[in-house]
């Protein structure tokens, strides 16, 4: 594993924080867990330091991110955007964690564009493709928060790793790796963890506020895409399901809801690769890939649906109908047959 942190981005990071007092955090729409655990770890670090700082969110998150520590004063761009104009007319510094490119955060992009800041860039996935006045990307990390814990200490800031900021790091790193189950095969991972546990970290209730948090419809939402909606095609050794419209109407669907349904086909022995289709009024379709092993999942997400991500988890959009975008689905699968 090369997790090659590069020395004098560090030092660009010091002196970015050093000589600056007004900081913004984002991190890419529909926030997951290592989205909200490193913005959150990374505001609280600031804040000790005496920094006025605020996260700024292209739209909501899900409301069982909401037990981590300042989610309360986390601006929700969509919802408030000139709370958030308001706070960036005297931001500094831009710290953008997460996300490897300005497409996204939505319409938070025109905000980073229109002004000058210098921007501090930590991140995990493959293909960077935006500016930065310091950039920490290494897409061998399990997570943005682990890297964050490593960058945190490189700089000298380990003081600044209290309980909270612990517990964020830990969300990021559990709910990426999916409990590390992927991206998650070296020791490292596990020191970090170990060091967070050693921190008094609340393992179980952190667990049972990201996991065992299901409502009766969300339960019976997952019962019927699995029942009715699932696509098995052993030939190409893939699976996909669909949640359209009226399942999300049928179930009360809200953010989050569907979190970690897009991993259960990859429970099929012999599926090598698998996807979610969501189905979002006026033709648009999101799209969320797994693979197994070396099935790359971001070039076909690349190729498909104009999206990217990483080598095993990625996603992308497709504007069309849903049968649409199945369609295309399985068109890639005839052209990437030879790597199933
Ligand atoms: P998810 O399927 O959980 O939404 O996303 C999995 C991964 O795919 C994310 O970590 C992100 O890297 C990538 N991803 C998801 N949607 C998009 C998208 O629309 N564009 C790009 N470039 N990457 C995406
Ligand atoms: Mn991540």
């Amino acid at each position: 594993m090369n997790m090659e942190i590069v020395q004098a981005e560090i030092e660009k990071i010091k002196k970015i924080v050093a000589e600056n007092q007004t900081f913004m955090i984002t991190t890419h729409h529909n926030s997951d867990g290592d989205a909200m655990g490193a913005a959150t770890a990374m505001a609280e670090v600031l804040r000790q330091m005496g920094k006025t700082v605020k996260i700024i969110l292209p739209n909501d998150f899900p409301a069982f991110y909401k037990w981590l520590h300042g989610v309360d004063q986390i601006i929700n761009y969509e919802r408030s955007p000139k709370d958030a104009q308001a706070f960036l007319a005297n931001t500094q510094v831009e710290i953008c964690l997460d996300f490897n490119s300005l497409g996204r955060i939505d319409r938070l992009e025109t905000e980073l564009t229109k002004t000058e800041r210098q921007r501090i860039i930590i991140d995990h996935h493959l293909g960077l493709d935006m500016p930065a006045t310091a950039t920490i990307s290494v897409p061998e990390a399990s997570s943005t928060c682990e890297l964050l814990y490593h960058v945190l200490q490189a700089c000298g800031y380990g003081a600044f790793i209290n309980k909270d900021v612990a517990e964020s790091i830990y969300t990021g790193i559990l709910t990426d790796t999916g409990r590390l189950d992927y991206s998650s095969s070296y020791s490292a991972v596990y020191q970090v963890v170990g060091a967070l546990v050693d921190m008094g970290i609340r393992k179980t209730y952190i667990h049972d506020n990201i996991y065992n948090v299901y409502n009766y419809n969300r339960m019976n939402l997952l019962a019927t895409v699995l029942k009715e909606n699932l696509v098995y095609l052993p030939e190409y050794h893939a699976a996909y399901i669909t949640i359209t419209l009226k399942n999300q109407k049928e179930y009360k669907f809200q953010l989050g809801d569907s979190e970690g349904f897009v991993n259960i086909p990859l429970q099929i022995s012999d599926v090598k690769f698998c996807a979610l289709f969501t189905e979002y009024e006026k033709s648009q379709v999101k799209v969320s890939l797994r693979s197994k092993g070396n099935f790359p999942a971001s070039s076909f997400a690349t190729d498909y649906f104009m999206g990217g991500g990483h080598f095993n988890a990625a996603g992308g959009r497709f504007t069309g109908s849903l049968q649409e975008a199945i369609a295309t689905f399985c068109n890639g699968l005839k052209q990437y047959k030879d790597k199933l």
